[in-house]
């Protein structure tokens, strides 16, 4: 890359993919292709079990109680779409509250917003400290009996602070309110149960974990999810439709209008093969190694200062070099090979909170190595020498 060995450092934003992956989707598109569903030949019959396959690792990944609480969606933004279009029609009445943090991504903020707007219902925010780490001293005047919903997330993007869910789901259950855990950032590093931590939904990409673009999940329980109205309409998604009246069909395939990524599925089907084979707790404690190195090596530069300071914190690294505006840093890094993303990696209000315009970030996946951050160290080195 621009004359140097790639460092890829943006794993935060998307993960590359194994040769397993992509020789599953090859393989699909080259022998096996057919839609799924409701068919009577065997290269669709094929492509189906593939398809639901697919479901069962997921289900067995996070220990899902259900096959059938697995949905496919195109990814966490979709997948919050989904449940704050199906979950406000359901649910959300005038004077109802939905909380969200303050270290949320914006598809954590902005469904909520309309639904609170559509509703004249009201949106409260759990503040955070200068550290990263939210403020739960006065959770109980946060989360009330007047919440219905809490939407947060697990590990912040721009922060990589893990938040206390289970702490959060306990809390806002006595109050009556479901969760929704925002996993986009977590799912990739620690291992998930979702009936041990009793969230009712939670959501996340598959790209973020080794698998293709244009797949998500949401898990959610099952008798919840049979309560909720769809979100999109049309074919696949319906019982009996006549033109006086429409009946839909049985979990997961009501929420799953369409033809869907199929291939991806099945590719995302791969993934999850080749993260289990690792172990996600090998992977979690390579990525920990990563970032106490990039941590302990970044610190030594002088005017480097580290935003998102949190005692639990996963392999993501946002910091700033005094003098320096982050693009720049971000794109001179790009010289030396590096890629790392620059910017306010949608959470506009964090980035108020911590009264700058972006970060540069660099995350870390369990493939990178320690001389890959000293790559990055020498290069911030040189960058702040010519710039600084
Ligand atoms: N939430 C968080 C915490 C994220 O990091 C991201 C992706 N940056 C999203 C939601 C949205 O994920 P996607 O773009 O895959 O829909």
């Amino acid at each position: 890359m621009n004359g140097k060995d790639l460092v890829f450092l943006d794993n935060a934003a998307s993960t590359q993919k194994p040769k397993s992956v992509l020789e599953r989707i090859n393989n699909f598109y080259s022998s096996q292709y057919a839609n799924i569903h409701r068919s009577a030949y065997t290269l669709a019959e094929n492509a189906t079990q593939e398809y639901e396959n697919t479901r069962k690792k997921v289900q067995n990944f996070i220990n899902a109680n259900d096959v059938n609480e697995i949905i496919f969606t195109k990814g966490t933004t979709d997948s919050l779409n989904l449940l704050s279009y199906s979950l406000g029609k359901y649910m959300i009445k005038e004077g109802d509250e939905i909380v969200i943090s303050a270290m949320e991504h914006h598809a954590n903020i902005v469904p909520w917003q309309i639904i609170c707007e559509d509703k004249k219902a009201k949106l409260k925010v759990i503040p955070i400290n200068s550290n990263g780490e939210l403020i739960l001293d006065n959770i109980n005047e946060i989360i009330t009996e007047k919440t219905k919903i809490v939407s947060i997330v697990h590990i912040s993007n721009s922060l990589g602070t893990i938040n206390p869910i289970k702490e959060i789901i306990e809390l806002a259950h006595s109050q009556g309110a479901y969760v929704i855990i925002d996993a986009a950032q977590s799912i990739q590093h620690k291992k998930i149960d979702v009936q041990e931590l009793d969230c009712d939904f939670f959501v996340f990409s598959a790209h973020k974990l080794y698998g293709p673009t244009g797949v998500g999940v949401i898990y959610g329980k099952k008798e919840l999810l049979e309560k909720m109205p769809p979100y999109q309409t049309g074919g696949e998604m319906i019982a009996k439709v006549t033109f006086e009246k429409t009946t839909f069909n049985v979990l997961p395939y009501k929420f799953e209008a369409g033809t869907p990524n199929i291939a991806g599925v099945i590719g995302f089907g791969a993934a999850i093969d080749y993260i289990s084979k690792i172990g996600i707790d090998v992977i979690d404690k390579v990525e920990s190694e990563l970032l106490d190195y990039a941590h302990q090596k970044l610190t030594q530069i002088e005017g480097l200062r580290v935003i998102g300071t949190a005692k639990n914190k996963a392999s993501v690294l946002s910091f700033l070099i005094d003098g320096i505006h982050p693009t720049d840093l971000g794109t001179m890094a790009n010289a030396y090979g590096i890629a790392m993303r620059v910017g306010h990696h949608c959470t506009q209000p964090l980035m108020d909170f911590f009264e700058i315009p972006g970060t540069c970030r660099a995350s870390f996946a369990f493939y990178n190595t320690k001389e890959e951050i000293d790559i990055l160290f020498d290069a911030l080195n040189r960058i702040k020498k010519l710039l600084g």
